[in-house]
């Protein structure tokens, strides 16, 4: 999508006679308030992107990532002076993010993004009426829906792929304005170490060899930005296709984690401080 809009007359004339200095890809947690998963439990804290504090509206998250990191800061140092981190203690954490002005800012925009389910026109009717409303809009809770669950199987897609069919595949791109994946993740600078335990798990590829490649397609090998999940010719498989995976030109978007039609990828973060360099971006 970022090489179509590239293609724009307006957009290619502005980045005419540029050179890429850094290739970053990375998705956002802008689910809002609805979709912010439990904080604590016993022995464990989630904050910053991973439970999602991001306004949506203003697509700023850093700054809730560092109250959160304060907040859950405060709540191990009492869990510290009592030597106690289950859940009955850490579950302050929520008490603390509640009273906190993470709150007061994310509570107004809590139904923004979903305001867009249905296209740019309608969501600055919902949008509009959310500034108004102090975020209600017009049903108070607006439904969300998990990225996996978006993903359509190629059963209900028309018989010539769809008006954007063309965009799938791998991107070849002119060297100029647009680039291919592997240029990409050279420009990233991402590395990891390669006998480090696989960041990435998928845990039954006969699903991939078998199911996905029927059924959704593997798209996988379309929306990792970083070819990582590639598949390959195999001689045993009733497809005659295998998954095959290159963790380490993985630059730490999530993408596959949210996406994957059947969750069965599951992505952390690998060892030694192994990834993509931001520096310059
Ligand atoms: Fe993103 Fe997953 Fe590909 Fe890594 S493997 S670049 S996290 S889609």
């Amino acid at each position: 999508m970022l090489q179509e809009f590239k293609k724009h007359p307006f957009v290619a004339k502005l980045l005419e006679g540029g050179k890429m200095v850094r290739y970053g890809a990375k998705s956002l947690p802008y689910g809002g308030w609805w979709c912010i998963p439990p904080l604590a439990g016993d022995g464990w804290m989630v904050l910053g992107d991973s439970a999602g504090f991001l306004n949506s509206q203003r697509l700023k998250g850093i700054h809730l990532a560092i109250k959160s990191g304060m907040l859950a800061a405060e709540t191990a140092f009492d869990g510290m002076v009592k030597n106690d981190f289950s859940l009955e203690l850490l579950e302050g954490f929520q008490d603390r993010v509640d009273k906190s002005w993470i709150k007061t800012e994310l509570w107004p925009v809590r139904n923004f993004h979903q305001g867009f389910e249905h296209g740019f026109l309608s969501g600055m009717f919902h949008a509009g009426i959310q500034q108004f409303t102090g975020g209600y809009g017009i049903r108070g809770h607006y439904a969300n829906e998990a990225g996996h669950r978006r993903m359509q199987p190629l059963s209900r897609l028309p018989a010539d792929g769809g008006p954007e069919s063309h965009i799938i595949g791998p991107a070849k791109g002119d060297g100029k304005l647009t680039f291919d994946k592997l240029t990409d993740v050279y420009h990233s600078g991402t590395k990891h170490e390669e006998d480090q335990p696989a960041h990435l798990v998928i845990h039954d590829t006969d699903i991939c060899n078998e199911r996905c490649v029927k059924e959704f397609g593997n798209p996988c090998k379309n929306f990792c930005p970083a070819s990582v999940y590639e598949m390959v010719e195999a001689s045993d498989t009733p497809s005659g296709l295998q998954i095959h995976l290159n963790p380490s030109n993985c630059v730490h978007c999530k993408t596959c984690d949210i996406m994957d039609p059947y969750e069965i990828i599951t992505w952390v973060p690998p060892e030694g401080g192994g990834g993509p360099n931001y520096e310059g971006m």
